[in-house]
């Protein structure tokens, strides 16, 4: 990632420190088996989360998105097919971004996107350009626990609350991207992430932070 780029990109939200508050993203869904789990676990809690979506997965799975906004939380654009961005021309980002737009919109029409994260954090020129017509806001994040790699549980958690201040932005994983799909491995399973979760919102509460919803964009 272009740090020139990434400074346009929010790592968290420092104007949001005084009230301790902490944002929850899940990028790369929306997945059948492991979406539902984590959006019982944030019913459970009563917590908004942000769910950056891959289009594809929402053209797909549409009563997923129409679940995440009924049940108050945000959906995000993480492109149509999770390609890195920053390796493509300027028409296939918009298509990209566009496509991912109106793949979430057709699945639910009552979703408004306003937030955009590039797959891989890869922020560039393009994509900075694309998403300003696309009147889209990046957020990129600053806590990250590599929940994908699947570390184990309590290493995701202590990552998490060891990182973790106010104003933070936390990155988790309910999906796994096309590409990444193996078979006969378990590197897709996001249940170290459901489990983690289930105690991370907890904890968070313990030491005072607030999970919020994500801020209307500058
Ligand atoms: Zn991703």
């Amino acid at each position: 990632m272009n740090p020139n780029y990434l400074s346009e990109v929010p790592l968290e939200f420092a104007d949001r420190v005084s009230d301790r508050s902490v944002y929850l993203t899940f990028d790369d869904g929306a997945n059948l088996l492991f979406t539902p789990q984590i959006l019982d676990v944030l019913a459970q809690h009563r917590v908004p989360a942000t769910f950056f979506v891959i289009g594809a997965y929402a053209a797909e799975q549409p009563e997923l998105i129409q679940r995440m906004i009924a049940e108050g939380h945000e959906v995000g654009n993480h492109t149509m097919t999770h390609t890195d961005l920053s390796r493509c021309g300027f028409e296939e980002v918009q298509r990209e971004i566009f496509d991912a737009n109106r793949a979430i919109m057709m699945a639910c029409p009552q979703a408004s996107v306003r937030y955009i994260r590039a797959p891989y954090g890869a922020w560039s020129e393009e994509v900075i350009t694309a998403l300003e017509i696309a009147e889209l806001t990046p957020l990129h994040w600053s806590v990250d626990p590599r929940d994908w790699s699947r570390p184990g549980v309590d290493a995701i958690v202590d990552t998490v609350l060891t990182s973790v201040r106010p104003g933070a932005i936390v990155l988790l994983h309910d999906g796994c991207p096309p590409d990444e799909l193996t078979l006969g491995t378990y590197a897709h399973l996001r249940d170290q992430t459901t489990t983690a979760l289930s105690r991370l919102i907890p904890a968070l509460h313990d030491r005072g932070y607030k999970i919020r919803s994500l801020p209307q964009p500058h």
